[in-house]
């Protein structure tokens, strides 16, 4: 009961350190973390600012999508679903609809390697999932299909799905994927990218592998 109450607690803090750093706005997006040896997660309200969502308005919902709570759960809960059935190894979800992201999600067929960093907390390239309603299962199905073995995609013409082992690695994720995608924009602006050779996609994959594999 004390360790849901901190999860509870540590994903109304997320809401606002995704504020704080401009990774969200408004009621854009929502926030997930698995609870440890149960088939639910905790995930954040649909419609409420996240400012005014407190320990109580977050919704529990069951894998097999039976929600628990006063609140409507988010919109977005079968992709969150969908990821955590699929992924062990993730126990945490970000979805954000950050500027820098959602512009390349709105244009471009995903992010290459084109920097040593997308490895770090992606995993390889960023693939932007096909267009599917919000909320639809369809959406869920393309976005697992998409992402693989990585932490993050872009959803087209939506925003980016940031996964990591716990919240704050989530929030990490989502910090990188913004970056990147700023970065990814400067550098289209300035020519052809180039992508790194094949070995510097080794080596940076193999270190990938070992922070996250150990
Ligand atoms: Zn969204």
């Amino acid at each position: 009961m004390e360790k849901l109450n901190e999860l509870k607690q540590q994903l109304c803090d997320m809401g606002l350190q995704l504020l704080n750093t401009g990774l969200t706005y408004g009621t854009c997006g929502n926030i997930s973390t698995r609870i440890p040896q149960q088939k639910k997660l905790i995930i954040t309200p649909s419609g409420i600012p996240y400012p005014l969502v407190t320990p109580d308005d977050l919704v529990i919902v069951s894998f097999d999508n039976n929600p628990q709570g006063k609140q409507k759960p988010s919109l977005e809960t079968p992709l969150h679903l969908a990821i955590y059935k699929k992924r062990d190894d993730l126990g945490a979800i970000i979805h954000t609809h950050s500027r820098y992201a959602l512009a390349v999600s709105a244009v471009k067929i995903g992010v290459p390697v084109f920097i040593d960093e997308i490895f770090s907390h992606i995993g390889g390239d960023i693939a932007v999932v096909p267009y599917a309603l919000p909320g639809s299962e369809e959406l869920a199905e393309n976005t697992i299909k998409k992402l693989e073995d990585k932490n993050a995609v872009l959803l087209r013409n939506h925003g980016a799905v940031c996964c990591g082992t716990n919240l704050q690695d989530a929030f990490q994720t989502a910090e990188a994927v913004e970056t990147i995608c700023h970065i990814y924009i400067l550098s289209t602006i300035l020519g052809d990218i180039k992508t790194l050779p094949d070995e510097g996609k080794e080596f940076q994959r193999a270190l990938f592998d070992k922070k996250k594999f150990g």
